[in-house]
């Protein structure tokens, strides 16, 4: 996807409605049009009166996306859904029978609008070369066009139709959250041209509620410059960044991010040497995952497994820590801060993990219970300015311009920032003069996040930011100006 004409930073390039809208793979049990978690409550268990089949409610039922699709089918068919076989606890990849619903629906959807399917979803990516190799196409191979041909009675589509149903979906489909938190995948046609960079120049949000997707420019993009979209995590160092890219939309990533061992200067994947003092041990050769590591100040070098390893055994540590959410209180900040001290004679200072830490410590530290801004120390807001600081380093480079992410830690600085200014007034360590251009400094920082985050629906938390840090910066310009 090329620019026809050059684009400013924030312009709406592509807006679209989804082709088809449903359960992600691999899913947990939920209601068929909310995708909240079924059943809502132990002794309540609500199917369907039409199919059988989960939904939390009479509403849900009749919603279009469930009632005219794949509740006709089940009903037909008479297929009901196992209620046992789903509530058994070794489940831990997912429900099977759940498996069929979105290749159905977008089987469905290419019946009654040839037109859309035709011209925007039909040839779309399936990979089905690459994926009939791997063990994902034996098990869409038994619940899915099996279970659609036979149980379902749906011979009328061939068993390459419902593959390349399949297909389409894991290769193209995009996370979506309702407005309730739950998440689903969709299917945006338009928006899935755009080829992927670990670096990408745009952003997509999508309404929680009509599942509406906006794609809009981070930066400057010149005519005829390419349009790139981030179809991964990028808080990931390469390594993991390239598997999961290998595994989940099979290419070999060689952007200009993956192609620079030291990640663009923001050393993600750089380990500290413990072999001298400033060290650092880069991969010589980004691209290939077996390439040896070596030092950049001393004779040391290590094999590219040894690193996966170190890096896996970290990783499960970040995971479990990142499971535990602020509601849980205090020790989501402990555990976050312990396994980031844990690691810092090991990663680089801005290596992916500590990023990825800082990033939810960032969010944490002023909202968690006896961590509110009010209550926190002027050493902890100190610390919370340097996380955002050392945060804002790596996203400039990484995720620039108007992206969510420099949004949501813009607005997080800026509150910081004045309270420590206030103190330092309130205790005569600094004049009027001093305090009002640190609030000016604040005032930049909250215009910018303000700008990000107003792009964001309204409906979404960051939208809602978007709208808070709007009122506080008419505040904040007014207090300046009265000073
Ligand atoms: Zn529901
Ligand atoms: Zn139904
Ligand atoms: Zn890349
Ligand atoms: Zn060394």
């Amino acid at each position: 996807m090329v620019a026809n004409k050059e684009l400013e930073a924030g312009e709406e390039v592509v807006t679209e409605m989804p082709f088809v809208v449903g359960p992600k793979s691999f899913t947990y049990p939920l209601c068929l049009s909310c995708y909240s978690q079924w059943p809502p409550t132990l002794d309540d268990k609500p199917l369907c009166s039409k199919c059988g089949w989960p939904v939390c409610s009479v509403e849900c039922e009749n919603q279009p996306q469930h009632r005219d699709y794949e509740c006709q089918i089940f009903a037909q068919a008479n297929e009901k859904f196992n209620v046992a076989a789903a509530l058994e606890e070794t489940n831990e990849n997912g429900i099977p029978q759940l498996e069929c619903v979105t290749p159905l629906r977008l089987l469905l959807e290419s019946e009654k609008n040839p037109e859309r399917w035709n011209n925007e979803v039909k040839g779309m990516e399936d990979h089905n070369k690459i994926r009939c190799q791997k063990g994902h196409w034996k098990s869409d191979q038994v619940n899915v066009v099996e279970y659609l041909r036979k149980q379902l009675k749906l011979d009328r589509f061939s068993e390459e139709q419902i593959q390349t149903a399949c297909g389409i979906l894991d290769i193209n489909s995009f996370e979506i959250r309702t407005a309730n938190g739950y998440s689903a995948r969709a299917l945006y046609p338009i928006v899935a041209l755009m080829n992927h960079s670990c670096v990408s120049n745009t952003c997509h949000s999508i309404s929680p509620t009509d599942f509406r997707v906006r794609l809009r420019t981070t930066v400057k993009i010149p005519a005829a410059g390419e349009l790139y979209g981030s179809y991964t995590h990028s808080l990931l160092p390469t390594m993991l960044r390239r598997e999961h890219l290998l595994e989940g939309k099979h290419f070999a990533c060689a952007c200009p991010r993956c192609s620079d061992p030291t990640e663009l200067g923001t050393h993600m994947s750089s380990l500290k040497c413990n072999k001298c003092d400033n060290g650092i041990v880069l991969s010589l050769d980004s691209l290939d995952a077996d390439s040896a590591w070596k030092c950049t100040h001393c004779e040391f070098s290590t094999s590219g497994q040894a690193v996966r390893r170190v890096l896996q055994i970290i990783q499960a540590e970040v995971d479990a820590v990142e499971t535990i959410s602020g509601a849980d209180g205090a020790d989501a900040i402990q555990e976050r801060e312990t396994v980031l001290k844990k690691y810092h004679s090991v990663l680089h200072p801005r290596h992916a993990f500590q990023t990825m830490l800082r990033h939810s410590l960032t969010q944490m530290y002023g909202r968690v219970d006896e961590y509110l801004l009010d209550d926190l120390p002027d050493v902890v807001l100190e610390h919370k300015i340097d996380m955002c600081r050392l945060l804002l380093q790596v996203l400039d480079v990484i995720e620039p311009g108007y992206s969510r992410i420099r949004g949501m830690t813009l607005y997080e600085l800026h509150a910081p920032l004045l309270f420590v200014a206030k103190t330092l007034w309130q205790g005569g360590v600094i004049d009027e003069a001093a305090l009002k251009s640190k609030m000016i400094e604040a005032a930049e920082i909250l215009k910018e996040a303000t700008k990000i985050l107003c792009f964001e629906p309204p409906e979404t938390p960051e939208g809602q930011i978007g709208l808070v840090a709007k009122q506080s910066l008419a505040e904040l310009e007014q207090s300046i100006n009265d000073l």
